[in-house]
């Protein structure tokens, strides 16, 4: 009763990547509470499914194992989600910011009438006093996301309804095992007693995956391009930098929008968010929509040819000048030093 729970994404008997992050700030939370951390995994040949999970800290890991729960259709899922919660009354839902998560979180919310925070970038535990009712809420989830249009931060709380609902892209939060051999209870459920069979009426005949083009959002060095770069010839340069580094190529939305560069590999609060060693800003001004996708990188240099950009107030290292000056130089001397 009263825990936190994390819906684990499944691909195929493999957990998804943005579930084990999940997981990781779950346990964070819950020790935070005081509580325990519960984990859902819905899909087809789940046997073992636990061993991928319980090294996060997972207290209880509740297995639902059923030919029909695998590829997600929406019905059967949020059946699960839905009844299992009336049993268990948790506190906090976290799923991940997918596809799956953005049709199963409104509808599992919908039906609990609770509340459902999308795109969070942080969450965090801590009160909230109703100065006008009188009344102080202890340890509610801090569900903080970009608003209106990235220009503000907005701290959102759900007082009185539960569970307490938010998702999270994959990459925002980070992966980390607590304890290899963390001991927790598996529960195995009869899937009948919680998904009618009228749940499974969508069959999903043809499935196609398209496997990902880049590794960005796990590349230890980043080479990211904006609007500064100036065209598609300019981001060739960073491809060629690139290769040298064995670094992936990112981009700005405006970099994107005049079409220097795919869109799959926007940087920031509508791109993917990446934690690289080492980023390269290059021709990027630093508009807060793009650091919220990049601020944890390690080390940060930036290329610009404005000393006043604001990325170079965050950037542990400034090059000014113009990236058709800078870039070929450290293609030059990175290739001259790797011989
Ligand atoms: C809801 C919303 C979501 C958004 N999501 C994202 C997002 O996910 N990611 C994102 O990136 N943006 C996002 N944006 C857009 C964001 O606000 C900025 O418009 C964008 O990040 C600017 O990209 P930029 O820095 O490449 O371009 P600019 O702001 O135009 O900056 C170009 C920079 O290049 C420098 N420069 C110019 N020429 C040269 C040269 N020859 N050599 C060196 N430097 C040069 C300039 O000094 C400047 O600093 C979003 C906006 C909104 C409203």
């Amino acid at each position: 009763m009263n825990n936190v729970f994390v819906y684990c994404e499944m691909e195929g008997s493999h957990v998804a990547d943005v579930s084990l992050e999940l997981l990781t700030k779950g346990r964070k939370l819950a020790n935070e509470l005081g509580c325990q951390l519960e984990a859902i995994c819905a899909g087809s040949d789940l046997t073992d499914v636990e061993k991928q999970v319980l090294p996060y800290g997972v207290d209880r890991v509740h297995v639902f194992d059923a030919p029909g729960l695998f590829p997600y259709t929406s019905l059967p899922h949020s059946s699960i989600l839905v009844n299992l919660f009336k049993q268990e009354k948790p506190q906090i839902c976290l799923m991940g910011a997918t596809v799956i998560g953005r049709d199963l979180g409104p509808r599992v919310s919908s039906a609990l009438t609770s509340g459902l925070t999308a795109d969070c970038t942080q969450l965090e535990i801590g009160s909230h006093e109703d100065k006008k009712a009188g009344i102080t809420y202890e340890n509610l989830l801090y569900q903080i996301r970009p608003a209106f249009g990235g220009n503000i931060v907005a701290t959102i709380i759900n007082p009185e309804h539960r569970p307490q609902m938010a998702t999270v892209r994959e990459g925002v939060m980070k992966k980390e095992i607590l304890d290899e051999n963390y001991q927790g209870e598996v529960i195995r459920h009869d899937v009948a007693k919680f998904v009618p069979e009228t749940d499974y009426v969508v069959k999903v005949i043809d499935r196609h995956v398209e496997k990902a083009k880049h590794n960005l959002k796990a590349a230890p060095i980043v080479i990211a391009g904006g609007y500064g770069m100036g065209s598609k010839e300019g981001f060739d340069m960073l491809f060629e930098l690139a290769k040298e580094l064995h670094a992936e190529v990112g981009a700005s939305r405006a970099a994107v929008d005049a079409g220097f560069c795919d869109h799959d590999r926007q940087i920031g609060q509508t791109g993917v968010t990446v934690h690289p060693k080492l980023y390269i800003a290059c021709g990027i001004s630093g508009q807060i929509q793009h650091i919220a996708g990049m601020q944890d990188a390690g080390i940060i240099i930036s290329v610009n040819n404005d000393e006043n950009a604001p990325i170079n107030a965050i950037a542990d290292y400034v090059i000014n000048g113009t990236v058709e000056e800078v870039i070929p130089k450290m293609i030059k001397y990175y290739k001259k030093n790797s011989k």
